[in-house]
């Protein structure tokens, strides 16, 4: 019999067995899938985000979905614990911008590997393409796992790690909600987030701006009184269906967040193409320029202001004949350009799906879980981890960091209950 059964072996459930076995449990990790850390080896396009080297507060910062339930384990396994773990199993890590932790290597084959060849080292029995169909428990207590062969594995330990709903080909298909829901827990509303934005704009629609990047701008949510909700900095792309890019995935919880909380059919967003300025720089900056050369075309003077393409664009949509001469432009329409470049707003109408989203937002409720353990408030021996929680984070190796931490936990509180 094993002391402790995991079901996944993405991050969480990979740590889980890890910790499990190092505090002396005999551990089962099941998955369904044909190799381990699937969802693991496509992060961070492809090279792994490990975690995220921010100080602790920050973190948390960066963890919108119940990041504050994040401080019980990562006071036992933190990101930088995660760091130690890997440069332990001699793989070489380095900073990105915004504080991402990548593996030198800059593959995600070399982090999913080190953590399996650790799995070995410390005895942990695998069984892939096995899937779960359910666990068994009492009133009380959790008994076994039975497995879609119709076989029944006992253990008193189970710790769900089976993921969330996004990117379903990589297992995550939403297993553990139902077994936790028999468990007597509450499953939070499920939503897309870190998902690119979808809008019916006509410049959007006759896809006028595809493909166009943005470096360096704020995007804002905002509110129907014009309030602003959440602004995220970075890049941004414009897409055949709306809009993608980090700045956009951070957004995107907000948008679908106030769109059911405001009943509306669309929300506004903004783009600040030059946060650094004020709108009476932008004005004033644009005029000087007109300035210095007044008999050349608008068009030419003002070149290089805005990425060339946006700004035809701006151009066209805000009615302004580019081909004046530059001393000819009414202070009117410059206010207008420097109104768009300081606020283009944005109507967005929703989401792509939980399916397509990097990230899924709800699930286990927090409140039912013990922090410092992981352990169900419901029914003895039975553990979360991962993305099943209603946890999540900004990309950028938050999630992964959560799901190494909670797991971590979990393996480690699983073993230490089977000693007690
Ligand atoms: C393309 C992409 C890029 C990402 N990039 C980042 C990033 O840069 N930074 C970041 O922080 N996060 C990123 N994420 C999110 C991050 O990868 C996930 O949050 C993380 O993998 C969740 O880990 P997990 O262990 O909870 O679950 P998962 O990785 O989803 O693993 C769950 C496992 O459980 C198994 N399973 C499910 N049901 C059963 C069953 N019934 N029986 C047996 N096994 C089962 C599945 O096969 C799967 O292997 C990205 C996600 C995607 C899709």
């Amino acid at each position: 019999m094993y002391d402790v059964i995991i079901i996944g072996g993405g991050p969480s459930g990979l740590m889980a067995s890890v910790a499990a076995s190092t505090y002396g449990a005999k551990v089962l990790l099941i998955d369904k899938g044909d190799k381990l850390g699937r969802k693991l080896a496509i992060s961070g396009g492809g090279r792994c985000n490990v975690t995220n080297r921010m100080e602790r507060k920050q973190l948390i910062e960066h963890i919108p979905g119940n990041g504050k339930f994040m401080h019980s384990p990562f006071s036992i396994f933190d990101n930088e614990n995660i760091i130690t773990f890997f440069e332990d199993l001699g793989i070489k890590l380095k900073e990105e911008d915004r504080g991402r932790m990548f593996p030198v290597s800059d593959k995600a084959k070399t982090v999913v590997d080190a953590l399996i060849n650790k799995m070995i080292t410390l005895g942990v029995k695998v069984r892939t393409n096995c899937k779960v169909n359910d666990i068994l428990f009492d009133d009380e207590k959790v008994h076994a796992v039975h497995l879609q062969d119709g076989s029944i594995v006992k253990t008193k330990n189970v710790i769900i790690a089976s993921g969330g709903k996004s990117v379903p080909h990589t297992g995550s298909t939403g297993d553990g909600y139902p077994w936790a829901q028999k468990a007597g827990h509450t499953i939070t509303e499920l939503y897309p987030t870190e998902v690119p934005i979808t809008s019916n704009e006509p410049f959007i629609q006759n896809k006028t701006l595809q493909g166009l990047a943005l470096r360096n701008i704020e995007l804002s949510v905002i509110n129907p009184k014009g309030k602003t909700i959440i602004t995220h900095e970075g890049d941004m792309l414009f897409t055949h269906f709306g809009l993608s890019g980090p700045a956009v995935l951070r957004c995107s919880q907000f948008v679908v967040k106030a769109l059911k909380k405001f009943k509306t059919p669309t929300v506004e967003m903004q783009i600040d193409l030059m946060p650094s300025m004020h709108q009476e720089e932008v004005f004033q900056n644009i005029i000087k320029q007109l300035k210095n050369e007044p008999k050349k075309s608008v068009r030419n003077v003002l070149k290089g202001f805005l990425p060339e393409r946006f700004l035809t664009f701006l151009f066209e949509y805000l009615n302004i004949d580019a081909s004046l001469t530059a001393a000819s432009l009414s202070h009117e329409d410059i206010r207008k350009l420097a109104a768009a470049t300081k606020q283009f707003s944005i109507q967005v109408n929703g989401t792509l799906s939980i399916e397509k989203a990097f990230v899924t937002g709800g699930g286990v409720s927090v409140k039912e879980i013990e922090p410092k353990s992981m352990h169900s408030r419901k029914k003895n021996g039975l553990y979360f981890c991962g993305e099943v929680l209603d946890i999540h984070g900004y990309t950028g190796g938050y999630n992964i960091t959560c799901a190494f931490s909670t797991g971590y936990t979990a393996g480690k509180s699983a073993a230490e209950r089977v000693k007690s």
